[in-house]
């Protein structure tokens, strides 16, 4: 087993704000940019923002053969995928059908209350969020919006469609790195 180690993916997208959060917890946190990087951590944070994008840049620096083989063969790396990366995850085996830009185009994005019994009050920012469709029986919901599931775990992984590093709000990132 490797030692806790948090990571962000920062190839795309809005690392910046999630490394943010890592540094409002106090977690020390490397900014994974290559293979090195990416082998060096047990916990991965995939931003949102395009998915297309980051996944033909992951494949570029040679990073998403290694990101397979961690969550499909060795399973020794947890991630915590917002948006276009709950997208990835769902490439990678979390068992979800993602419908892309489900919520809407850019004019559709809005912050919005959710129901979650975890994490009270908790909202939710959606721009051009992925809709969850056909969650898996291995997949629990933790957070929904009018009842259908934005915040869904699964084994290795925790999906949010919506953006939690975009508000003044760190239980999500917490809950991923301490409870997992
Ligand atoms: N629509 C984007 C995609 O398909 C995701 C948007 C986001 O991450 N805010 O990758």
């Amino acid at each position: 087993m490797l030692p806790k180690k948090l990571g962000v993916l920062c190839l795309q997208g809005s690392f910046a704000e999630h490394l943010q959060c890592c540094v409002d917890l106090g977690l020390e946190t490397v900014e994974v940019r290559d293979i090195e990087s990416l082998q060096s951590v047990s916990h991965l944070i995939i931003p949102g923002g395009e998915s297309t994008t980051m996944l033909k840049l992951l494949k570029a620096y040679g990073m998403w053969e290694v990101l397979e083989g961690r969550m499909k063969e060795a399973r020794d790396l947890k991630i915590f995928g917002t948006c276009a990366g709950a997208i990835l995850c769902s490439y990678l085996g979390l068992d979800v059908e993602v419908n892309r830009n489900g919520f809407g185009a850019q004019q559709a994005s809005m912050i919005v209350a959710l129901e979650s019994e975890k994490f009270k009050n908790l909202q939710g920012t959606f721009i051009r969020a992925p809709r969850f469709t056909n969650c898996g029986k291995n997949v629990e919901t933790l957070a929904t919006l009018n009842g259908e599931a934005v915040l869904i775990e699964q084994d290795n992984f925790l999906a949010a469609s919506f953006h939690p590093e975009l508000l003044d709000e760190t239980r999500v990132h917490a809950y991923f790195f301490n409870q997992s």
